[in-house]
């Protein structure tokens, strides 16, 4: 990410940000980002070419339904996001949704809006692409390793365990929503997902 242009701030703006009156802003995903990304194999992060492993941004909730909304990108570019990006690295920053561009919409999908505390990265070698209501989301394949991080350092397993014991109310009450066999199918994924845990505090 060495050679990405800087905001005033000298810090590199990500490849997928929209520039907006001559500033990035960091909320708003640039036009044909996730088109160019998908079809061209780039790193959402640098934009560079992206190798077989293909590392996802999430948060923890994530690791349970396994989609993202995001593109993947370099392993090494999503650690440096994990450790530096200010919403990520920082849970008691709120969303800023004041003063969104007036085109701005919602990611697709069904967005948690809160602050997980916790950043997951997953890598993996193989993601599906497809049309959710809003636009396009990702099916993540099975991860070869997932890191997991919180306020830009290695995340202990208290602070995974919490920050997926108090997102599951919600997808608890969505699948409820959708019956019984929407219930069942999220405690086999939230079960799975508790595996991927670390075992320690490091
Ligand atoms: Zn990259």
């Amino acid at each position: 990410m060495a050679h990405l242009p800087r905001d005033k701030h000298g810090r590199p703006v990500p490849w997928f940000v929209a520039w907006i009156d001559g500033q990035p802003d960091f909320r708003v995903i640039g036009p044909g980002k996730i088109a160019d990304a998908v079809r061209c194999g780039l790193c959402w992060l640098c934009g560079g070419t992206l190798g077989s492993w293909k590392a996802f941004v999430i948060g923890p909730m994530c690791a349970i339904n396994r989609v993202s909304a995001e593109p993947p990108s370099h392993r090494d570019c999503a650690v440096y996001a994990a450790q530096a990006c200010p919403f990520l690295t920082t849970p008691a920053m709120t969303r800023r949704d004041r003063h969104l561009p007036a085109e701005t919409g919602d990611p697709a999908g069904t967005m948690i809006r809160r602050n997980p505390g916790v950043t997951l990265i997953w890598i993996t070698r193989s993601y599906k692409p497809f049309r959710a209501q809003g636009g396009i989301l990702f099916q993540v394949g099975q991860p070869v390793e997932t890191l997991w991080y919180a306020e830009g350092r290695p995340a202990t397993r208290a602070e995974v365990l919490a920050s997926i014991e108090s997102g599951l109310p919600i997808l608890h009450a969505q699948a409820e929503a959708e019956g019984p066999d929407a219930v069942r199918e999220l405690e086999q994924m939230t079960d799975q997902a508790r595996a991927l845990i670390p075992a320690g505090s490091p």
